[in-house]
């Protein structure tokens, strides 16, 4: 729990505040009488609906975005002809824009019946002058734009949204500060997501993030461990801690500290149950962090750990930093000090000059690296990128390589996570399975009555379904793996 400020001893007569966060409690009691006198003119709730594109990380910040919105009075609602309705956007590949453009369409036609409807775009896709532009010629019924770095400020821009007739726009170049202790809404009561850093500095040659999330800043620990300190109050019993490249976590702090020197701080908390954290770059991936990982009972058995590629050719093109070889070793090491960990990872097919003898030696690293998963993706050029300037890879060959590298991550996924089958495992119940087999697959369980089909994560993070009550969600449960259907199992709970 934040120290939250009361918005009704907020005095709307005194002098704005000049300091943060104070200045947006200010702004959030300004929305929240205008939201009740529209109640009152309208006869109804005003309703918001928030959408979620792209990256954990922007699931972090909608929870941040839908925690204002909850503290000014609106309703949540998920349908998206609501009074406000809020696109929290990703633009690391293009497909990401162009279905925010095609939503953006339908949301024109909501918005021509109920005039009173606000339309706010914001994050990564912002961040891209073209978009804006885009955004001004195309589509000017949208009311709010703004980016990655003023999070903080969405209660202030939309007071100044609700006040203009045109669309206001606030793109800021950089971050001048991490503002801490504004409400927030989590989507489980039970797990929870912690931003440790910000921005990225790899500069890896495909990649925008860099640009639309600026440059590196970590988080003071103290913040972070206050923070997750209290959740636990709060009844979170899962966190995972969020950056670009956690192992780099610290490097702009006074104290340097390091991301295992932080876990174990993390791991002293109290009552906090299980720890995951992403992404881990591979050429940051210190001894110490191993042996945090080994050495403690709280820290999940997952790590995601992104190859890119298999061709040395290719990752130096990519500015990763690392061989075939380096990987291969650093994957063999975790392997054997933590030997039940599961690992997973990113791979791009069709960079700029990639050879089907690239994509060869990509699908000999899958079969040497035993994947658990693999997210597979189609290279997609980024404007202002440095692969977005180099020579393009034919669409034919690129679907035929993607074609290849899928299925060979499919039958090794397949194989790595059948090797639990028989095994007890903590499962924490994330929720109730509410698909159209659930009923046969309790049947064929011989559940008892009252028992329900939930769907729970284990500490590798795969997911298995089991029959347990309802109130059983949001705590860890053995359960024993009967059977594996390619990427989940199904299981029954153990006294
Ligand atoms: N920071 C993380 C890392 O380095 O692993 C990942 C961040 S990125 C949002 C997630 C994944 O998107 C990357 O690992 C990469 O595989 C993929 N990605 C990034 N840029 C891409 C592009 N231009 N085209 C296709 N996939 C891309
Ligand atoms: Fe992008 Fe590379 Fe940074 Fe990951 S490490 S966010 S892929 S630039």
């Amino acid at each position: 729990m934040y120290n939250e400020i009361d918005l009704d001893r907020i005095d709307l007569s005194a002098e704005i505040p000049s300091v943060e966060p104070e200045r947006q409690y200010y702004f959030m009691r300004c929305i929240r009488d205008f939201v009740r006198k529209e109640e009152q003119k309208l006869g109804r709730k005003l309703t918001a609906c928030v959408v979620t594109f792209g990256c954990q990380m922007n699931a972090r910040d909608s929870e941040k975005l839908i925690g204002i919105l909850q503290k000014t009075g609106y309703e949540l609602s998920e349908d998206e002809n609501s009074d406000l309705v809020l696109y929290k956007t990703c633009t690391v590949r293009d497909n990401a824009n162009q279905k925010v453009y095609g939503r953006l369409g339908v949301l024109n036609g909501y918005k021509k019946k109920n005039p009173n409807m606000r339309v706010v775009l914001c994050g990564c896709m912002t961040q891209e002058e073209k978009v804006v532009q885009k955004l001004r010629e195309s589509y000017s019924f949208v009311d709010l734009v703004f980016g990655t770095h003023n999070l903080y400020c969405f209660a202030e821009l939309l007071y100044k949204m609700y006040g203009n007739k045109e669309m206001v726009v606030d793109i800021r170049k950089e971050a001048d500060r991490i503002v801490e202790e504004l409400p927030v809404k989590r989507k489980y009561p039970f797990k929870s997501g912690i931003n440790i850093m910000f921005g990225c500095n790899n500069f890896c040659s495909y990649c925008i993030v860099p640009y639309v999330r600026g440059r590196e800043r970590s988080r003071e620990s103290e913040d972070i461990i206050n923070e997750i300190k209290g959740l636990v109050k709060d009844g979170v019993v899962e966190i995972m801690l969020l950056g670009q490249n956690v192992n780099s976590y610290g490097k702009n702090l006074e104290n340097g500290i390091t991301f295992a020197q932080l876990l174990k701080k993390v791991d002293a908390i109290d009552g906090l149950k299980r720890i995951r954290f992403m992404t881990s770059h591979p050429k940051d991936l210190s001894d110490d962090l191993i042996e945090a990982i080994a050495s403690s009972t709280k820290i999940c058995r997952h790590l995601h750990l992104p190859l890119q590629s298999g061709s040395d050719r290719i990752l130096k093109e990519m500015n990763r930093h690392y061989t075939r070889q380096q990987y291969l070793e650093l994957a063999q090491k975790i392997r054997e000090r933590i030997p039940d960990i599961a690992i997973t990872t990113d791979i791009i097919v069709g960079f700029p000059g990639e050879t089907p003898e690239d994509v060869d030696q990509t699908i000999d690293m899958i079969k040497k690296v035993r994947y658990d998963n693999a997210f597979t993706f189609i290279y997609s050029p980024r404007t202002g990128t440095p692969a977005a300037a180099m020579q393009q890879v034919s669409e034919e060959q690129v679907h035929e390589q993607f074609d290849r590298v899928l299925k060979c991550v499919q039958e090794t996924a397949r194989e790595s996570i059948a090797r639990y089958e028989g095994q007890i495992m903590e499962a924490l119940a994330e929720e109730q399975n509410q698909g159209e087999n659930s009923s046969k697959v309790l049947k064929e369980l011989g559940a008892s009555d009252g028992e329900v089909l939930l769907t729970g994560r284990l500490s590798n993070n795969t997911i298995v379904h089991f029959p347990g009550r309802e109130e059983q969600i949001g705590t860890l449960i053995p359960v024993e793996l009967l059977q594996c259907h390619g990427f989940y199992y199904i299981g029954r709970t153990v006294n």
